[in-house]
């Protein structure tokens, strides 16, 4: 093993940027996990992405394994995705009225995933907050349940029990709801039921309890957010019995879609939603979430039934296009998600082997391109909870984050995200991803 740490690159700019930013910026980043508050050290501040590789500001190069925390499966700069952007930006960046690119990404969107309807956001955080309001407008009621640790972006009843950045807030009793986060009212938190992950029984319980009143469960079909969990089949099953209770089942695929197959998670574990959210991938790199179901669901919203959602930039040109350009390359490649899979499963292992030669206790979760990489050994085998995954040694991780960010490898910043995988990640990427690891095992054993 040759280790790749070569003297330690300079990261005075970065430095000077944190320090401009934190002026002007709440902790000087515009989304909390940025600011590696959990691993310490200033974040690197990037100029910029091509391929598998970002350059930060001091021009150090960085092989990129957040992939803007899932949008860049193609790799960063894609030429696709360049030259329909650029090309549509020849028109104009924004009309506020119907455009044909929103009609080809919401075609190719229902022909992909056999959704009836889809409407474009701008989020992630929107896509999950319209869903719910138009399930409790298509059912007529008032609560809603999560899991623990699922996080379904920012909105005031998700900030409840919630995963992500959020993951060290978290508490409370099944079925009572803890807000994540100051300024989420208890009378909101209140509506937001939360059960366990990957705990058939307690959904059942919950539902049995509760069911009449609930409007819809909202789950991530793979958890990326406590880290990567994999669902069940027990669980799934118990998912779907929620309809039983005139419930709307809603998968959030903000991270899943269009990743975890073409289908996303719930292509590839056959689950039947009645909604599901999207984001990320679907923008191609710009700012686009979506959410969509059988027509019957969806007519609910305005302007064709009463349940108001809006947006001045959603459907935007250049996002559609950056959108469209992705789908097409992934729909037009299909040994891609092989490759994906292929390329992760082999840092899994090796991982794995180097965490082991090193007496580093590790547990790493994975599925097709999404992996976590737990620093415990998991007690029976697996960890398939957020109670699981909160037993994690945090602070190991933070000293094998710096050592990895050391030797240019950029990590997600938090023992509970999930990495993400492109198709820019090759042979080369994975030896000196795994070289480094061995050594950044080895400094902490
Ligand atoms: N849902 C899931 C599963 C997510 O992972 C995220 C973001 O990471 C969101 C919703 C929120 O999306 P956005 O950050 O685009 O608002």
């Amino acid at each position: 093993t040759t280790d790749t740490l070569s003297p330690a690159p300079t990261t005075a700019q970065s430095e000077a940027l944190f320090a401009r930013a934190r002026a002007v910026t709440p902790g000087g980043v515009n989304s909390p996990v940025r600011a590696f508050r959990s691993v310490g050290g200033s974040p690197r501040f990037i100029r910029e992405a091509h391929g598998a590789y970002l350059t930060d500001a001091d021009g150090t190069r960085l092989l990129d394994y957040i992939g803007s925390w899932g949008p860049m499966i193609l790799g960063h700069d894609h030429p696709a995705v360049r030259e329909a952007v650029t090309s549509a930006l020849a028109g104009g960046t924004s009309f506020g009225a119907p455009g044909e690119r929103e009609v080809r990404l919401a075609e190719a969107v229902t022909r992909i995933t056999g959704v009836d309807r889809v409407r474009f956001v701008n989020s992630g955080t929107e896509a999950t907050m319209s869903a719910l309001r138009l399930a409790r407008g298509a059912t007529g009621r008032k609560y809603i349940l999560k899991f623990r640790g699922n996080y379904h972006g920012h909105a005031d009843g998700l900030l409840v029990e919630a995963g992500s950045g959020l993951m060290t807030n978290a508490g409370g009793a099944l079925g009572q709801a803890a807000p994540s986060s100051a300024g989420v009212p208890e009378e909101y938190a209140r509506l937001t039921l939360v059960s366990e992950y990957n705990d058939p029984a307690a959904l059942d319980a919950l539902m049995q309890e509760r069911g009449v009143d609930i409007a819809a469960v909202i789950f991530e079909p793979v958890v990326g957010n406590a880290g990567v969990l994999i669902p069940t089949p027990e669980f799934l099953a118990a998912l779907h019995r929620v309809r039983e209770h005139g419930a709307l089942l809603i998968a959030d695929e903000v991270m899943t879609g269009f990743r975890l197959s073409l289908r996303g998670a719930t292509g590839l574990l056959g689950l039947r939603p009645d909604l599901i959210c999207w984001g990320k991938i679907i923008g191609g790199g710009l700012p686009v979430g979506a959410y969509g179901g059988r027509a019957d669901v969806m007519d609910h919203v305005s302007p064709q039934g009463p349940v108001y959602q809006a947006g001045t930039l959603s459907g935007n040109p250049l996002a559609m296009a950056a959108g469209l350009a992705t789908l097409e390359v992934l729909e037009g490649d299909p040994g891609l998600y092989g490759r994906l899979d292929t390329y992760t499963a082999q840092l899994a292992d090796g991982l794995r082997a180097a965490a082991r030669e090193a007496g580093v206790p590790l547990s790493v979760n994975r599925i097709g391109s999404m992996l976590t990489a737990f620093h415990q050994e998991a007690p029976d085998g697996a960890i398939r909870s957020y109670a699981d995954a909160a037993r994690s040694d945090t602070a190991a991780f933070a000293a094998w984050f710096q050592q990895m960010l050391a030797r240019g490898i950029y990590w997600a910043p938090s023992q509970f995200e999930s990495i993400f995988v492109g198709a820019a990640h090759g042979d080369a990427e994975l030896e000196q991803t795994l070289a480094a690891a061995r050594a950044a095992y080895a400094g902490l054993g």
